[in-house]
Order: C-alpha cells, then structure tokens, then sequence
C-alpha cells in the first residue's frame, strides 16, 4: 500500500478496537495521542506524557498493531515520542476519591413537575412525604435507608424526583443521582462489556444520594444485583443518604440476597397506599389548577370516585376529559365522563389487584398457607390452589409470568403458563368451578378496593 497517512491509519485502527476496548478507555488513553508519521514500517506517535507510555505499551500497543496489520496488511510496529510542551496538561485521570463535578449528574433525569410543591399530601401517603421532606433537609441522618413501596401509580417516583429537586436546591454541590433500576443494570452490564466496571463503580459508589427507583427490577438480576448490595453498603458506610422505591415490601424481594435484604429494612421502611376519595378529590383540583380549566364538581366527584387505585389513571382521565371539553366547547357532563371513561374504569380496576391479596384470599379458601404457596410441596392439596391463585395472578393482574413465577417462591415462567392454562381448560370444562372462580374474583376485588 502507498502512501500511508499516518492520521488515517491511527484512526481507523481505533475505531477498529474502540468496541473491544471501551469507549471510555479510548477516550482516556488514545484520543489524546497524535500519530505523527510513518517511515520504515513505523507508526511514531506523540504522547501527552510518560504515564502514558507505559500504559499504552501494556494494554494496547499489540491489538494496536493487529489491527493496522488487518488495515495495510503491513507489519507496522509503534514507536513513541512524549511531548514536553503538554506536561501541565494531564490526562484525564481520575482518582477514586475526587469529587466530580454536579454537573455530571444531570438535573434533566428528574421531571421539573415532580416536586414537592405539586405532591398533594393525604393519610395514604402523609408518612412517607414528611420522610422525603427531612430527608431533603438532612440527608443521611435520620432516615437512612429511606424504602418507599406500593402500588403503581401512588407517586413513588415522584416522590423521589422531589427529594432530588430539593436537595440539590438545598446542597447544590451535593452529587445527588437518580436512576431507574432498569438504567442500572443496563450500565453496569454496559461497563462490563466495555471493560470499565471500575468507572461505574466510582461514579455509584461515590454520590452523596443515590435515589434508585423500582428495585423489584433487579431481582433475579444475578451481577447486577450483587454490584448493588456493593454500591448499597459502600454507600452506606460512608454515611450516604439512599433513597429506594419498590412495588413490594422489603421482605417480598425474596430471592434477593437476605442480607440486602435485611439491609434495605435498616432505616425507615414506609409504603404508600391508594389515596382515599378525599386525596383523590384533591389530586385533581391541583391539577385542574394547574391546567387552568374548569370541570364542574360533580364531574370532578364521579371521577375521583371511579379510580380509585392509580393515580396515574386518574390524570389520563382528566386529560380525557380536557380534550372533549376543548373539542367541543361544552361543559363536560356527568353522563358524558361516564362513556369518555368506560374503558379507564375498567383498566383501574385490573390494576387494583395485588398477588399477595391474591394468595392471601385463596389460603384462606383452601386451608393453606400462604408459604405453601410459595413453597416447592407437590402435594396436590397445595398444587391446586396454587395454580389457581397464579392463574388469578395472570387475569386480574398486570404482571408478566416470569413476574409472577417469582412471587410464588422464584419459579420459573413456563410453570405460571402451566398452570394457567390448566385452571383455563378447568373452568371451559366446568361451569360450577367457574361460579367459584368468580366469586374469588369478586371477594378478591372487594379486599381491594375497600
Ligand atoms: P409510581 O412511581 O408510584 O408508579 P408516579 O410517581 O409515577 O407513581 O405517579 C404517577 C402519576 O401520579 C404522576 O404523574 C404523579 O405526578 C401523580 N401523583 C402521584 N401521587 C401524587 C400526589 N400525591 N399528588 C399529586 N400527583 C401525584
Ligand atoms: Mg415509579
């Protein structure tokens, strides 16, 4: 090949490791470096420093020098030079301890309309507000671990979105982090990938609060919920405030880790119920207000009384509603709200259901308990119920099988499909066993709902 451009050849053999290696390393150590010239089948670069030298030399001379052999088919060996000019400017080294700057934990991760100022406060969730206010004040004192839990929909998230408004109006050089659980795994299995696990665990290990929402998701998660147990007490120990949410109770996380599990129940464990009609009433007044329209109270009054378990639902309602009243200019009707929310009602109930409800009615029914639920007995008086409070599970519930597998003392999903479809072709067969099941569902919902 001619005429070789030493910049070219630089270029595209980092591209072509940049995958192998880590975009972070490639950042750190390469991107610094200029190729400068080529002559005898040698690459001559120039290095920002000594430190460089060797670590380049180490780690990435050879897989260099493979892929500029895979590009020209010519043995070109590297050879360095190490640039005086650049010795104040030092690489972009980062020692464990250093305190980086907020401005890596974007403030744009958390919802500017979650804050404290639109939470609307009521007996459901009074408790776990007056938590997240202190917390907000002073965090890590107190309350430490801080674990929210309940239902989908009842403002967990937004609750945690408010912490972090907060502190970082009240510390604003604290480093505060949210994160999903789901965004969680995927970078620490992303770091993994990239070879920069240690990166990850600097920047995790080293926030002053860490708002981690939804940690049911990394049951089952197998390195990522171990790295969390590490990121968990590294945190701790350093006396960090950490915030979680979850759809269940510490203890329900089983197969998590016992001692994370024991740990995440150190501090103030709260959940958040579903709001009572006066909460409900509340929540949407706010946002009426808030949306600066108007919606006569006895439209206001059905709604609130409709939905009653997600608060979620009720907002969609509202935007429903806002949507006729702005289509057709009318004032928006009782019976008009009715048929707008048909569909809302009835998905607010499907949501209503929790499993542990589930088990609980169907122990009772058959004489079981709830840990033979979840237990491995084969014993058909347990077999039975079992696959009939997970078909339950199934129909009356959003959550997936593995989900639901899960609850039942960690089994897989095929076993929930099983018994499914098994308590399916019982209730096709048999019109009797099918008055049962729907007096169950019937009991199951009015626990819910009370
Ligand atoms: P979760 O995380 O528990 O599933 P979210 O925090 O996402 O629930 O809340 C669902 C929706 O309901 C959000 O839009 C949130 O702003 C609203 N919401 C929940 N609780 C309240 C509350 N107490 N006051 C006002 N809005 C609320
Ligand atoms: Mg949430």
């Amino acid at each position: 090949m001619n005429n070789l451009n030493p910049g070219t050849i630089w270029a595209e053999a980092l591209s072509s490791i940049a995958e192998d290696i880590g975009q972070d390393n490639l950042d750190l150590w390469l991107k610094p470096v200029e190729a400068v010239k080529i002559e005898d089948k040698v690459l001559f670069v120039k290095l920002p420093n000594k430190y460089f030298l060797e670590h380049i030399k180490k780690h990435y001379q050879p897989k260099i020098e493979a892929a500029i052999k895979v590009q020209t088919g010519l043995d070109i060996a590297l050879d360095y030079s190490v640039s005086r000019d650049l010795h104040d400017d030092h690489p972009r080294v980062e020692p464990l301890e250093e305190v980086r700057p907020q401005s890596e934990f974007k403030p744009s991760e958390l919802n500017p309309k979650y804050t404290f100022d639109t939470f609307v406060v009521g007996i459901s969730n009074r408790l776990a507000h007056a938590t997240a206010e202190a917390i907000a004040k002073n965090p890590a004192t107190r309350y430490n671990p801080f674990f929210v839990y309940g239902g989908v929909g009842l403002g967990k998230t937004h609750l945690m979105h408010a912490i972090g408004h907060a502190m970082r109006k009240e510390h604003p050089h604290a480093r505060v982090l949210y994160t999903s659980s789901e965004q969680f795994v995927n970078k620490f299995i992303k770091s993994l990938a990239d070879k920069t696990p240690d990166a990850f665990r600097n920047k995790y290990r080293h926030l002053d609060c860490l708002l981690l929402d939804d940690v049911q998701f990394l049951l089952a998660k197998g390195h990522s919920e171990e790295e969390f147990f590490h990121t968990f007490n590294a945190l701790f120990d350093s006396r960090k405030q950490i915030v979680i949410t979850s759809d269940r109770a510490p203890k329900e996380l089983a197969p998590f880790d016992e001692r994370l599990i024991s740990r995440l129940g150190w501090g103030q464990v709260v959940d958040i119920k579903p709001p009572d009609l006066e909460t409900r009433l509340a929540i949407l007044r706010k946002k009426v207000e808030m949306e600066q329209i108007y919606v006569p109270d006895d439209v206001m009054l059905f709604v609130a009384s409709s939905l009653k378990t997600n608060i979620r639902h009720l907002e969609s309602a509202l935007i429903r509603l806002i949507a006729f009243v702005s289509c057709t200019g009318n004032p928006i009707t009782v019976d008009a709200a009715k048929d707008l929310l048909k569909d809302s009602v009835d998905t607010d109930t499907k949501t209503a259901v929790r499993i542990e409800t589930i088990q609980q009615i169907i122990a009772e029914k058959y004489s079981v308990e709830v840990k033979d639920l979840k237990s491995k007995s084969r014993m058909s008086e347990i077999v039975f119920p079992r696959q009939l409070a997970m078909y339950l599970s199934c129909t009356l519930t959003e959550f997936s099988t593995p989900e639901i597998g899960k609850t039942f003392g960690g089994r897989d999903h095929a076993t929930v499909i099983h018994a499914r479809n098994k308590i399916k072709e019982m209730i096709e067969r048999d019109p009797f066993f099918l008055e049962v099941v729907n007096r169950l569902i019937e009991q199951i919902k009015s626990v819910e709902n009370s």
